[in-house]
């Protein structure tokens, strides 16, 4: 299928082929067509299939289409009517915007807010907004004084300007939920309940979530009407273009001297490591530092200047080693990330999914290397039953464990919780008890 079959307007085509897109991918071919035609949408695709512009497409046809009209409307009622020098085309101006994309976190908005200003390149005057938590408010009360087209934002911000009557949402014809199921995971279920009610009854919605179980499953019964149901790639789905491997170590000196290793290989180009805390994330951005990696580390205890910075600099390759946690690691899209490293287990299995899709993107191979002790073998065994996939073990040559690898319990039922098995908890020192850790400390040898 090519993007001509889609009938999208030649200012969307341009700026696809600008981008470098040849056809549409599994869940654009499957979302598009319906959301043109109107209908309310219930996706669930894995990160990196090329969600976002199944949305943002339709989205900005609304807006094209609208704008087209209003010209018209203006043509036809004469110079008179149009203003000082007759029709005027792209000026109508409206309150408000009439797309509004709610997303669970920061860099997921600014994801979503970029994915609107590429694919609209080319659309004359196109007005994009992100409400977000973390930054100053002023900007943001100027974008939404004046006309906007596209709302991008996180729940609690946004609840923010709707309190103080700063931002109004009348006018959404199309409301998009991404990543629906972290959304509530975070706890925003009332915030976009609330977000939901002061949009109009009749307005498009699309739902984009891992999952519809549960309260997702409760949230889109009750704002979907009579929704397309797309299933482009299950979560459970390999990720073709990424290799994954496990390396089982037996200690903590043993899990970094394998770090050590595979940072120093050639063919890592870029590389997010991920650990389960901020704190690890800033203490092993140290220890790297220390080492001379360029590196920095991404959490959600940052303020968002430094957060926008580090990212630049990932972008700009001016960082080769990221060190991120789950939540401020969702919607990094830097092509050049060859590898992930999960040096802490992430707390959720879906969070393993949504971790190795940031490498293996747009149309490249990555690898995705997953370092674990024997106490986090039953999340590494239900990571392997959510994906339905066994994780190959690995070795290093001369880092081999010394210990054998954990039996392999595949027919055990998963424990609820998994607070023995799992991750550290949060805000635990990292240092295993009894033992000490020098951070300029000599490389393993290898
Ligand atoms: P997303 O799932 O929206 O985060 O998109 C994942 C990546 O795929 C991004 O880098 C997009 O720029 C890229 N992408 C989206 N659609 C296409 C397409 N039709 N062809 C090639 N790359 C695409």
């Amino acid at each position: 299928m090519s993007f001509e079959t889609l009938n999208l307007n030649e200012l969307l085509t341009r700026a696809l082929s600008a981008a470098g897109y040849n056809e549409p991918t599994e869940v654009q071919a499957s979302a598009i067509p319906a959301a043109l035609a109107g209908k309310d949408l219930m996706v669930s695709s894995r990160t990196g299939s090329g969600k976002t512009a199944s949305f943002m497409l339709p989205a900005l046809t609304r807006i094209l289409a609208q704008r087209e009209q209003a010209a018209a409307e203006r043509k036809a009622a004469g110079p008179a009517a149009g203003g000082p020098r007759g029709p005027q085309p792209f000026t109508n101006a409206t309150r408000g915007p009439r797309v509004l994309v709610l997303a669970p976190t920061r860099e997921l908005a600014m994801q979503v807010a970029k994915a609107a200003s590429d694919y609209g390149r080319f659309v004359p005057g196109l007005r994009v907004a992100t409400v977000v938590g973390g930054v100053p408010y002023g900007a943001q009360l100027a974008a939404l004084r004046g006309p906007l087209d596209i709302l991008i934002a996180t729940p609690g911000r946004l609840i923010d300007h709707l309190g103080s009557g700063k931002c109004q949402l009348g006018n959404v014809e199309m409301l998009v939920l991404d990543e629906a199921d972290r959304m509530l995971d975070m706890g925003f279920i009332d915030d976009i309940r609330l977000i939901v009610d002061a949009t109009p009854k009749k307005r498009q919605t699309a739902m984009y979530s891992a999952t519809f179980s549960g309260n997702v499953g409760r949230l889109a019964q009750d704002l979907l009407r009579d929704p397309l149901r797309i299933e482009a790639s299950s979560q459970t789905e390999s990720h073709a273009d990424i290799e994954q491997r496990l390396h089982w170590a037996d200690d903590f000196e043993h899990k970094n001297a394998l770090l050590d290793h595979i940072l120093t290989e050639r063919s890592v180009e870029q590389a997010v490591v991920f650990t389960s805390t901020q704190r690890d994330a800033d203490w092993l951005a140290d220890r790297l530092h220390d080492m001379g990696h360029s590196v920095a580390s991404l959490h959600g205890g940052m303020p968002q200047g430094r957060r926008t910075r580090v990212l630049q600099g990932l972008r700009s390759k001016h960082l080769r080693v990221l060190v991120a946690t789950d939540v401020a690691a969702r919607g990094i899209d830097v092509p050049s990330i060859s590898h992930v490293i999960n040096y802490g287990l992430p707390m959720k299995e879906e969070d393993y999914v949504h971790r190795i899709g940031r490498t293996g993107r747009a149309g490249r191979t990555g690898l995705a290397v997953t370092l674990a002790e024997r106490r986090d073998s039953g999340m590494i065994h239900r990571i392997q039953r959510y994906t339905t996939q066994r994780i190959p073990a690995a070795t290093i040559e001369g880092l081999e464990p010394k210990r054998p690898e954990p039996p392999k319990p595949f027919d055990r039922p998963a424990r609820p919780g998994g607070k023995s098995f799992g991750p550290r908890p949060h805000g635990k020192p990292f240092k295993p008890a009894g033992k000490t850790f020098s951070k300029a400390g000599p490389r393993p040898a290898r």
